[in-house]
């Protein structure tokens, strides 16, 4: 039987400081599992490393990896192990030091950075070569992921530059979010190895700090925003988060790739979380998840009131300081609304009270569930999601695929995925959403009340944009053919 190697041409490694089913606080982690498994079904010979969280340890994965000996800079060599699960034919590798990795928090404890964030994500991206030569690996590429894997270009480039093992390798970058970039202070210089000759503005320097996202954006080899309109809006003063030279110096390396959806875990006729299932052809479970949902939360029950429903990480984000007013007004309305989310404090004493000022029309869950999630899509008729910004997101995805037509702010991947209904519903036999432009409160309302008004007023219109919704398709095949020739290019380079 011929290698691996052989069938694919391509070693890859992916390194991430997220996974979903085993670490997640957002789109991250779907993506690092979902695209490894499109590519090694594409034939891609691809592996993951992770960190080893305390959550994962308790899992007791097995230990394949006694010693791995982790030079991060010329004073220190840590000591880790690994680990190894296996998830849907892939290696997944978790990076055991328990110093760093065995805390409650991936990345904070309750809301406060750890201190030592630098090292430990330092140590992970450092770990990531030294994995590949303990396997005896050799990776035509290294796919890093946001700031936390910020240092492997930088890595590649200075560290390994002359080790023959590497010498065919290239990192390819992936931003999820631009807005995180891992800012430190400049004392972690010597902890990261980084040479204080690049510590600079061209480099790693930013306003006196340290930036790891912006040293991953030099020094990759190809840069990869997770949809071409954030990408494009990287390159514009007023949403790169500060790093629009950066990015424009960067130039061609930079590329938009749309993400994928697992429709494995998210389509409405398979999934086990939801109470009924459904497709596209026959909604009858679709009303049941509706009914079953506002008896499990306490709405009234009924078909004529729409029910909304958003699902979201609690943050300024995803556009909550104009969407908590617009909401005060639209439920003057006889409309409903299920929220799940946690994270910002502020925001959810803002959806408590909203639900407390409404009872009977709006039920808050604060808190992490994935299976009120899938209940969530499958229940509601349509989905808010006002972002201020959004590299990609995926919930407008899983929502149209849910028949629940998302309410989108026409940014980065919202606006690349969603086709907004017209004002006239000129375009009913196309659209399938509802999308705005401004970030404000009265463009969130507008756009809730012509929500409204669709299901209300125009119930066949409604149902025709639903059936344009579920026939959307993002599967990963696209992006993963996307990525390998993405791969073969800067490989070429
Ligand atoms: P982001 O990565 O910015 O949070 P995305 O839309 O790309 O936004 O991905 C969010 C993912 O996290 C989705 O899978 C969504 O369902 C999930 N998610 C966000 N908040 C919660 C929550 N409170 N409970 C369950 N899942 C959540």
């Amino acid at each position: 039987m011929a290698s691996e190697t052989m069938l694919s041409g391509k070693n890859v490694l992916f390194v991430a400081s997220e996974y979903d089913g085993l670490v997640k606080t957002g789109g991250l982690a779907d993506v690092a599992k979902a695209l490894p498994a499109a590519l090694r079904q594409a034939g891609v010979n691809v592996k993951v490393l992770i960190p080893c969280y305390r959550d994962i340890l308790a899992k007791s994965p097995p230990k394949v990896i006694d010693s791995l000996p982790v030079p991060l800079n010329l004073n220190r060599t840590y000591g880790c192990s690994v680990r190894k699960l296996e998830d849907q034919g892939v290696e997944v590798w978790l990076l055991e030091h328990n110093e760093f990795f065995d805390r409650p928090g991936l990345y904070d404890h309750q809301n406060w950075p750890y201190e030592d964030n630098p090292e430990r994500f330092g140590l992970l991206s450092k770990a990531s070569f030294e994995l590949c030569r303990a396997l005896n690996f050799v990776p035509d590429i290294i796919h890093a992921h946001d700031w936390q894997t910020g240092m492997v270009p930088y890595y590649l480039k200075v560290h390994y530059q002359d080790d023959p093992f590497f010498a065919a390798t290239r990192v390819v970058y992936n931003i999820h979010n631009g807005a995180y970039q891992g800012h430190c202070h400049a004392m972690w210089l010597s902890t990261l190895g980084i040479d204080p000759v690049d510590f600079c503005a061209e480099r790693f320097e930013d306003h006196g700090n340290i930036n790891l996202l912006k040293g991953g954006v030099v020094y990759a080899d190809a840069v990869v925003p997770v949809s071409p309109g954030y990408a494009e809006e990287l390159k514009q003063e007023s949403s790169s988060h500060g790093l629009w030279h950066t990015f424009n110096r960067a130039g061609n390396k930079v590329q938009g790739i749309l993400n994928g959806c697992d429709y494995g875990q998210w389509d409405p006729a398979t999934d086990e979380a939801i109470p009924a299932n459904y497709h596209a052809d026959d909604l009858s479970g679709k009303d049941y998840c509706k009914r079953a949902m506002q008896a499990a939360v306490g709405l009234e029950p009924g078909d004529s009131v729409p029910l909304f429903g958003i699902v979201s990480r609690l943050t300024d984000q995803k556009g909550f300081h104009y969407l908590v007013p617009a909401l005060h007004e639209f439920l003057q309305h006889p409309v409903q609304l299920v929220i799940l989310g946690s994270g910002d404090p502020h925001f959810a004493g803002q959806l408590h009270h909203l639900a407390e000022t409404h009872p009977g029309q709006v039920q808050f869950t604060e808190g992490y569930s994935e299976s009120l999630s899938h209940r969530i899509e499958a229940a509601s008729d349509f989905f808010i999601m006002p972002s201020l910004f959004e590299p990609c997101g995926l919930n407008q995805i899983y929502s149209m695929k849910y028949g629940t037509l998302p309410i989108v702010r026409r940014t980065g991947g919202l606006r690349d995925t969603v086709i907004p209904l017209t004002a006239d519903q000129g375009n009913v036999d196309r659209a399938t959403g509802i999308g705005f432009e401004s970030a404000s409160m009265e463009s969130t309302l507008d756009a809730l009340l012509q929500a409204l008004a669709l299901y209300r007023d125009t119930p066949a219109a409604y149902q025709q944009v639903q059936q344009n919704a579920m026939a959307a398709s993002f599967t990963w095949d696209g992006p993963a053919q996307e990525y390998i020739a993405l791969y073969a290019r800067v490989h070429r380079q």
